[in-house]
């Protein structure tokens, strides 16, 4: 018999299903082509076991739900204040790919393009002759933190990452725009290429609320028990996912959910309650930020049945 909680979460999908707004992300071609009417969602509890609903097996890329992650990887590998010293943290309030750094010449924070392209390059090696060898092997790292994060072996999928590398005209200027304020300490195209890969990489909602749930968690995987960062690390990923994590849509995401969270052009969110649990939603129509129309209303119904807007004081 369906328990009392996947009665409820399959009444929310039911119901998220019936609005067709938005549209599919099509600047990168091969995200054009998926099948809009899916809808998936997962959430993981804090011992791991997860509730999975609808399209929760369908893979999709994750593209910038990886910013989070590529982040906690230059935090681990080189420290607070030297990232501090190169990505800030302010809420930009401009689209993802805005051209957008401070007055100090940082990328604004780590969830915009700027920031995560800046935050990629620092996971090579710092210097400017960077071979495809060394990019394979900091895309193999980011592929086993990332799959650490989930609970299980994640891959890139080629077409989309070969579809993004051949019309990411924007991305590279920006990476050539960070390079020409003598900040990136690597080959901008080395950088720009990482970043692609990690975008590519293919996720499920399941894997989605196993990464926010490891977050939640303090940086532990609830299904296996490793710890993949430390929890200075995991608080520092909600503060930026809280302020930064959902495009110029920040402001009215904290209102209408209250969690901290990360969204992709790919149609995937991943929010976290502390401490609690991990949510990952999908489905591929965007609304006018860029995030995903059913997840978002997945997120706030969550949020108002169940009281997890952070500020509930009810
Ligand atoms: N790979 C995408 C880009 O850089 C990610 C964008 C996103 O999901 O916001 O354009």
């Amino acid at each position: 018999m369906e328990s009392l909680v996947d009665g409820y979460l399959r009444h929310i999908m039911d119901k998220v299903r019936e609005d067709r707004s938005g549209a599919v992300a099509d600047y990168i071609p091969e995200l054009a082509v998926v099948d809009p009417e899916r809808c998936g969602l997962s959430v993981c509890v804090h011992d791991g076991y997860t509730y999975s609903h609808g399209d929760s097996a369908t893979t999709f890329t994750i593209q910038s739900v990886s910013k989070p992650l590529t982040y906690a990887m230059a935090l681990r590998k080189h420290g607070p204040d030297v990232v501090d010293g190169k990505i800030g943290v302010e809420p930009s309030g401009e689209a993802f790919n805005e051209i957008s750094v401070d007055d100090r010449r940082r990328p604004k924070n780590p969830m915009i393009n700027a920031g995560a392209i800046f935050a990629a390059s620092m996971l090579l090696p710092a210097f400017r002759e960077v071979s495809e060898a060394d990019i394979d092997d900091a895309f193999g790292e980011i592929l086993d933190f990332y799959s650490g994060c989930a609970g299980r072996r994640l891959s890139m999928d080629d077409d989309v990452y070969a579809s993004e590398s051949a019309s990411g005209s924007r991305n590279r200027a920006i990476a050539y725009m960070l390079d020409s304020f003598g900040a990136l300490e690597t080959d901008p195209d080395a950088a720009i290429d990482l970043y692609y890969r990690q975008c590519s990489i293919r996720v499920t909602t399941d894997d989605l609320a196993g990464i926010g749930a490891t977050i939640a968690n303090g940086g532990m995987n609830p299904r296996t028990g490793r710890i993949v960062f430390s929890s200075e690390i995991a608080q520092r990923l909600l503060s930026v996912m809280t302020t930064c994590g959902m495009y110029d849509g920040a402001g009215d995401w904290v209102t209408s959910v209250g969690l901290p969270a990360k969204s992709g052009v790919g149609g995937g969110i991943l929010a976290v309650l502390p401490g609690q649990l991990g949510i990952g939603v999908y489905s591929p129509r965007l609304d006018e930020h860029g995030n995903s129309v059913r997840g978002v209303k997945t997120c706030q119904h969550l949020s108002k049945d169940l009281g997890l807007h952070m500020f509930n004081v009810t």
